[in-house]
């Protein structure tokens, strides 16, 4: 059966492009049946935020909420991809013209997705990243999620502290690590599901979109 769900999540594999100073990828066959074993068993280590994956509340607030205790709901439901051309930051002004409404789910395509930066084997460090202003834009607008196309919500060695502290502080829900080069802006339905780690600070997560049918109104 054919169905219309898109991947957009990245792919884990042992040394898959990480946040530098975050511990890397490695999967190993532990047994391995084409060594005689009678299973396959694979061990993984990794850093929580290694590919795509969600920030819990915890990750920049000491005592806030670890990834199993999430709201399900900020991450399962009605999402809209919004088109990015900023080359670098993203500024309030960037985002001020899409008419951003309280309780959204917002998935942030930026130069990230078209150039798919994501794919390259070292970290990209010019990314597309929100700027403080623009976090404080959607904490005032009150949305419910923001998805982004790389591994951070904020700039490498730039806005990033403050940016990840307004967003998780104001309880905006962060997906990190998208890839959203197979779709483009508009309305989807969306599923993210973290892995249930007890108060982890992010766990990787698979997302998946599907494009909404408009009802046209005839009159
Ligand atoms: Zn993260």
């Amino acid at each position: 059966v054919k169905t219309d769900w898109i991947d957009v999540s990245l792919t884990l594999k042992t040394d898959v492009m990480h946040w530098p100073g975050d511990p890397p990828v490695l999967i190993e066959r532990v047994r391995d049946m084409n060594a005689g074993d009678t299973v396959n068993l694979t061990k993984i280590t990794m850093g929580a935020h290694s590919g795509t994956h969600i920030d819990a509340p915890r990750h920049f607030i000491k005592s806030g909420k670890g990834a199993d205790r999430i709201s399900l709901d900020a991450l399962i439901g009605p999402a809209r991809v919004i088109g990015i051309s900023a080359r670098n930051a993203i500024r309030k002004e960037d985002l001020a013209r899409h008419r951003i409404k309280k309780g959204e789910r917002i998935l942030l395509r930026t130069r990230n997705s078209t150039k798919k930066i994501f794919y390259k084997d070292a970290f990209t460090e010019d990314f597309v990243y929100l700027d403080k202003t623009a976090a404080e834009f959607l904490v005032e607008r009150g949305i419910r999620t923001i998805g982004v196309d790389y591994l951070s919500v904020g700039g490498y060695k730039k806005d990033g502290h403050d940016v990840h502290k307004t967003l998780l502080g104001a309880g905006i829900l962060v997906i990190e690590g998208l890839d959203l080069s197979p779709i483009l802006p508009g309305r989807y339905d969306m599923i993210c599901l973290p892995v249930k780690i007890l108060d982890s600070d992010g766990a990787p997560a698979r997302v998946v979109v599907k494009a909404r049918k408009v009802f046209r109104n005839r009159k």
